[in-house]
């Protein structure tokens, strides 16, 4: 029979396209092939003599892994033989496939629990076994990572890693479902790890409470086979992704969002693009509000989570088309999907033919944001006690304690709201109103420069900027309220409500 040999392994058959062999099955005659050209036999055998899991043999139009009898198949000299590279459904496995021999074997329980995925041919067995040898981490369990993390343990990935560093707040609620009323205050990842075995009892989950650093990124992320970025924040977003290409192109599935707005992509494969090509430099910081400033509608991250989830198991399974070298981009409002043609870019500084990026630099300077100082990271401030004599970049840091101190003392010093009117609306203090963006242009309506003015915003950071601002302005007395109105809430007026 006729047996048509791929490009890459013709160099072993003396660049012939097709040979002639015989046998009275499948497997006899790739064993004549092998015989006659033996440089070939490492190339579609491993040592055990099972066919190599980066080969698929078809026979006239069947994949011989899909007939009953698979090498055993018998065969005639009519038909015909094609060795094809490993690949299923049109798309080149981004992620290393293991041999099939080597995927776990799924339990009686295991085959019923996913039997819906069984069923499908694009899974079948051997995908679901393959789901349960893959190991996923999800950067973040917030708004992003909750459905994934909840749909790729439903799936039946064997292991999901999280890392996170942050506590369940009741503000969180809205989005993340993951987490729940009952475990606020918890650990992020303990919350996220009771959900995920609830969901799936046999799911291992790989615990890594810490803050995502320069300094531990490639040591937690390099036995992931797929990575998923959840993040809210670039300075993780170009992290993961430097991360992901250094490692030897580990896909990141990812995704991110702000108010109804999402968009979805998978970088960092051999082939495609990474997020440098996409966005070579950060926006300045300020340009663009985090979610916890400009909001998020709550079933967004669903939305643009689940995307990811798919992505991911698409990736793994080697089937459809994912997307790499595509930008999807969601809108909520209008409910329309948009993809855009992602190029890699030959220059970019990290995946590129001459990258400039070859080990993780420091991403808090890349981005522009100041070093966080004793007075710890002014976004999450409220849980930190803060010494009043705490000074950042100039501008003295107050605790909401120090504040209600001096007000049961008699003392009532000005204080400046600079959030926006429909946050005011929420919980105020009673202080007047200037958003952080007219801060500059009514300072004028602050009278006395040398007075003093105490700023406060939700939680400590607007107000930092809104401080600075005015002292450029020549003010010359102002400080931040550490913390923020939260803070506020938190320690001092606990009837207040937390948003
Ligand atoms: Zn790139």
């Amino acid at each position: 029979m006729k047996i048509h040999i791929p490009t890459p392994l013709r160099a072993y058959t003396g660049q012939k396209e097709t040979v002639e062999a015989s046998g009275a099955t499948v497997g006899a005659a790739l064993e004549q092939l092998v015989t006659s050209y033996p440089d070939l036999r490492g190339n579609l055998f491993s040592a055990d003599g099972k066919l190599r899991s980066f080969v698929n043999v078809y026979l006239n139009d069947d994949d011989i892994r899909y007939l009953p009898e698979k090498e055993a198949t018998p065969a005639t000299d009519a038909d015909e033989l094609t060795i094809i590279p490993s690949i299923a459904g049109g798309t080149p496995t981004a992620v290393e496939e293991p041999a099939v021999a080597e995927l776990p074997t799924l339990t009686n329980d295991e085959i019923s629990r996913y039997s819906r995925h069984l069923i499908l041919p694009e899974v079948g067995m051997e995908g679901q076994r393959k789901l349960k040898a893959a190991k996923v981490l999800c950067v973040g369990t917030g708004g992003l990572g909750a459905p994934l993390a909840l749909y790729l343990a439903a799936a039946g990935i064997g292991t999901i890693g999280l890392v996170d560093f942050d506590t369940v707040d009741e503000s969180n609620l809205q989005r993340q479902i993951i987490h729940s009323t009952a475990t606020v205050g918890k650990l992020k990842v303990d919350s996220a790890e009771i959900m995920l075995k609830g969901l799936n009892p046999t799911l291992n989950v790989v615990k890594h409470n810490t803050m995502l650093t320069s300094a531990n990124a490639l040591e937690i992320m390099k036995d992931y086979d797929v990575i998923a970025d959840g993040t809210d924040n670039f300075q993780t977003r170009y992290l993961v992704n430097d991360a992901c290409v250094l490692l030897g192109n580990k896909p990141n599935a990812y995704g991110s969002i702000f108010r109804f707005e999402g968009q979805a992509s998978v970088f960092a494969t051999e082939e495609g693009p990474c997020y440098r090509c996409l966005y070579p430099e950060p926006p300045p910081p300020g340009l663009v509000p985090s979610c916890a400033e400009g909001g998020v509608l709550g079933i967004l991250p669903g939305l643009v989570g689940v995307i990811q989830a798919t992505e991911v198991i698409k990736l793994i399974l080697g089937i459809g088309d994912t997307l790499v070298g595509r930008l999807l981009l969601v809108d909520a409002l209008g409910m329309s999907f948009r993809t855009l043609k992602l190029r890699k870019n030959p220059d970019c500084p990290v995946c590129g033919t001459h990258p400039t990026v070859t080990a993780l630099i420091d991403y808090d300077q890349f981005c522009g944001i100041e070093k966080p100082t004793e007075a710890g990271p002014l976004e999450v401030s409220t849980h930190k006690a803060v010494g009043s004599e705490a000074v950042v970049d100039g501008i003295p840091q107050i605790s909401v304690e120090e504040l209600k101190a001096r007000q049961d003392a008699g003392d009532k010093p000005f204080i400046l709201d600079v959030r926006e009117p429909h946050e005011y609306q929420i919980v105020n203090m009673g202080a007047p109103l200037i958003p952080l963006g007219e801060v500059a242009l009514r300072s004028v309506e602050l009278g006395d420069k040398n007075q003093e003015i105490i700023i406060h915003c939700k939680s400590g950071a607007r107000s930092q900027k809104a401080a600075v601002a005015l002292k450029n302005a020549g003010f010359t007395n102002v400080k931040n309220l550490s913390g923020g109105i939260l803070a506020w809430a938190d320690k001092i007026d606990k009837t207040l409500p937390k948003y």
